[in-house]
């Protein structure tokens, strides 16, 4: 394998908050559902992290971004589970010789703690990425109260994807 067969992608989204905790929407970050009686507003499941990990994939391969893909404006992509997306973004990498190699993930947000939840996460990630648990990293971190994550009006997620030809 050469360097130059490497790709690399970056992927950042936000949802903001519903002021209703809408148990048809419950909170989903790396497609699983936290017990956090919050809900975000969202065409589809407002996943933040798969979105952010989706962008990244496809910023990998030059494809353009999620939204260009599963436009919100088709009543198809309507609610839909982000893992979904996130196998159409991994075959479409394939399909182009590449799949992800490790992933660095980082979940910005004052609520809900994401502590708790982070091994789940990451090994729901890892198990949709093809992955081991130690190439797939997952960060939270609050921005100190500062700004609209810092004021619990979203979520926001930033995702480093590294991609490589697979056997
Ligand atoms: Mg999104």
């Amino acid at each position: 394998m050469s360097l130059s067969q490497l790709r690399i992608g970056h992927g950042f989204d936000v949802h903001r908050f519903s002021e209703q905790y809408s148990a048809e929407k419950p909170l989903r970050l790396a497609g699983v559902t936290l017990p956090d009686k919050l809900s975000l507003l969202a065409h589809s499941d407002g996943d933040v992290v798969l979105h952010a990990v989706c962008d990244a994939i496809l910023g990998s391969v030059g494809e353009g971004d999620i939204g260009t893909h599963f436009p919100d404006t088709d009543a198809a992509w309507a609610n839909a589970d982000s893992v979904n997306l996130l196998r159409q973004v991994l075959t479409l990498a394939r399909n182009k010789g590449v799949a992800p190699s490790n992933v660095d993930i980082t979940v910005v947000s004052q609520i809900p703690k994401l502590a708790p939840h982070r091994q789940a996460l990451v090994a729901r990630l890892a198990d949709l990425l093809n992955l081991q648990s130690d190439q797939v990293n997952l960060k939270a971190t609050t921005t100190e109260g500062l700004g609209y994550t810092g004021r619990k009006e979203g979520i926001a997620c930033h995702c480093v994807v590294l991609m490589a030809p697979f056997a």
